[in-house]
């Protein structure tokens, strides 16, 4: 079926190069996407925490982030094709935005660590519009910062800030943007820019 259920979290079941094409026709269509890219470890949380699965319910697609996932699916007899993790989806969607002229928000990690990706980014993908950035470090009750995402109404917006943060940061903040594809990745600026 479309999706395998883990300890109540529904988990698409795509390939990694489909589930990017997916992706490519939400932003084709302008189409508001929130995507969580789910390790053990936020199954777990989302156990403990009514809040947070709350926030995951949200949640346009959960893909399985990590090979526990998968062969948690593979002992329950319903196999994932293989693992969706959020570094491998954010450079396939960077190539998918470099090859469309996508734009791309960055948020999230420290300063340095932020410049270091966006210069990078638009070094191995000069196709890409960069529409922002802001580091991970910011008060949560400022309306500039969404306010300014909304304005700069980004095909795709990468959030950085670690888990469950991102999840919670997207969930808080998605009614009030118009479109875009907005994805927690973890710690995957640092691994970028390292
Ligand atoms: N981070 C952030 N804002 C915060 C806390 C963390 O942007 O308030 C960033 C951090 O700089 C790193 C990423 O989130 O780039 C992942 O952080 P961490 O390793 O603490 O999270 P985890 O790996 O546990 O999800």
């Amino acid at each position: 079926s479309k999706f395998v259920h883990i300890l109540g979290v529904p988990f698409i079941n795509t390939t990694q190069k489909d589930f990017i094409a997916t992706l490519e026709t939400h932003v084709a269509k302008q189409e508001k996407t929130f995507v969580v890219t789910a390790n053990p470890e936020i199954v777990m949380h989302s156990l403990k925490d009514e809040t947070y699965k709350q926030i995951l319910a949200k949640a346009t697609y959960i893909t399985a982030d990590g090979i526990g996932i998968v062969k948690a699916a593979a002992i329950i007899g319903e196999p994932l094709p293989e693992r969706v993790s959020g570094y491998d989806v954010m450079l396939d969607l960077l190539e998918a935005a470099n090859k469309n002229h996508s734009s791309v928000f960055f948020l999230g990690a420290a300063e340095e660590v932020l410049q270091a990706t966006v210069k990078k980014a638009k070094q191995d993908y000069p196709g890409i519009k960069v529409a922002g950035s802001h580091n991970g470090f910011f008060d949560w009750n400022d309306h500039q910062l969404p306010q300014q995402i909304k304005n700069a109404a980004p095909d795709f917006v990468f959030v950085a800030l670690g888990f469950p943060r991102q999840e919670q940061w997207i969930g808080a903040n998605i009614d009030q943007f118009d479109k875009g594809v907005f994805i927690g990745i973890g710690g995957s600026f640092d691994v970028f820019s390292g």
